[in-house]
């Protein structure tokens, strides 16, 4: 193809992580032509996760009807050689090292095999993934009353594009700047360590100074290895965040094989999330909970949620919007739930002693447990 020319596809979606291989495979599977660009050589490298993938049993716990959905739920069914450690029980810990648990119905497992396999089955389906090829730039050709998506691999043109860029949610940001309606907020700089040594059996979170206005998590991924991590507000560490996991490790006597990190956007859902024929899925459309920061399952339903709706557009011209109704309908109420715990905790949880006196009222009553899942609001009982 020469330098000029432009090619054109039905669908195009930014990004190969859970949010753009779920919708692709979806697409693929219905008969469209679907062209995921992803600007890493290799899917899932580097990963930017605590690994701790849910099962189905923890998304139809949480979010709303979902239970029907048949293609989910299959999607949802992940293969045994994916899940390294069953994690069934999640521990919270006050600043004084007490302690709250409860029940949890997920696995850890290897983000880099985990978003493989997805995109793998993505193109089984019939989905083309290009790999190496970045989002650049998206030019307004107002004669020709079309939008270029200019790459670092050539120009394109689709139908429909689907924003599953991630936390930084490109497609927005190219198109509207600073426009907070399309932007994910309070971006929360996270950063882990895979470890050696002797991990718990359990899901580990510890709050108070270890990680001010955020946590700290071990997620166990099979005998004597862990995935172990810290996020914390933006500006509320003093000294960098990385020597702060070193101590933490240290002090728990767990040897540092290699870090990683990222940013997770914890203020919500973006305000707009449909923007002509472009639609923003996962992390891109603010879905993570701003509680605990899971968002690989949102990624999941929302990706499959902008499939179905493009396919419903393209056949019965239902209103796009549609997509952000459904995935409100869906999630909107977790995530209500779970802003709430966070800004509950920005409020009050200052310094060790107000973060154990608060926990220490809400860990009797439930709350922990509340504003870990998300399923109900933090204050009733
Ligand atoms: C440190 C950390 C720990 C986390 N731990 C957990 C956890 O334990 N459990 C959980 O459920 N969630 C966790 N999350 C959140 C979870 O990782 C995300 O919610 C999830 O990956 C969102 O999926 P996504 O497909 O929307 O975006 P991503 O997985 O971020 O995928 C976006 C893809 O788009 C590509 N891309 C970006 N820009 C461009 C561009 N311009 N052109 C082409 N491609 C582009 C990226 O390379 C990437 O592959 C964690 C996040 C972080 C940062």
């Amino acid at each position: 193809m020469g330098v000029k020319d432009i090619e054109h596809r039905q669908v195009i979606v930014i990004g190969a992580g859970p949010a753009g291989s779920a919708a692709a495979q979806k697409l693929a599977e219905e008969g469209l032509d679907v062209l995921v660009l992803e600007r890493r050589s290799i899917v899932g490298n580097p990963a930017q996760c605590g690994e701790c993938i849910p099962h189905w049993g923890e998304v139809i716990g949480t979010f709303n009807h979902l239970e029907d959905h048949q293609w989910l739920k299959e999607y949802f069914d992940f293969p045994e050689r994916l899940i390294l450690h069953r994690l069934d029980n999640m521990r919270v810990f006050l600043p004084s090292g007490k302690s709250y648990h409860f029940e949890l119905d997920a696995f850890a497992g290897h983000r880099l095999q985990f978003d493989g396999y997805l995109a793998d089955k993505a193109v089984r389906a019939g989905a083309e993934i290009r790999m190496s090829t970045s989002l650049k730039r998206l030019q307004q050709q107002r004669k020709a009353n079309r939008e270029l998506l200019v790459t670092s691999e050539g120009r394109f043109t689709c139908d429909y594009l689907i924003d599953a860029s991630g936390s930084l949610a490109h497609v927005g940001r190219l198109r509207h700047g600073q426009d907070r309606d399309v932007r994910p907020e309070d971006q929360v700089p996270t950063i882990y360590a895979q470890v050696k040594g002797d991990v718990p059996e359990t899901f580990d979170v510890f709050l108070g100074s270890v990680a001010p206005s955020g946590y700290a998590w071990i997620i166990p991924k099979g005998p004597g290895f862990a995935n172990v991590g810290l996020g914390v507000r933006a500006g509320k560490l003093e000294g960098d965040l990385k020597g702060h996991l070193e101590r933490f490790c240290d002090d728990l006597n767990l040897e540092i094989i290699s870090f990683g990190g990222g940013w997770i956007p914890m203020g919500g859902p973006v305000k707009r999330m449909v923007d002509g024929t472009t639609l923003a899925v996962g992390d891109a459309a603010g879905l993570v909970m701003p509680s605990n920061g899971g968002g690989i399952s949102q990624a999941i339903i929302s990706g499959c949620f902008a499939a179905e709706a493009i396919v419903a557009n393209l056949r019965h011209q239902t209103p796009l919007s549609t997509y952000e109704d459904r995935v409100r309908a869906s999630m909107g109420p977790a995530l209500k739930n779970s802003l709430r715990s966070k800004n509950m905790g920005y409020a009050f949880m200052r310094g060790d002693l107000m973060t154990e006196l608060i926990l220490r009222i809400l860990g009797p009553i439930g709350g922990i447990k509340r504003a870990m899942e998300c399923e109900r609001s933090l204050w009733i009982v």
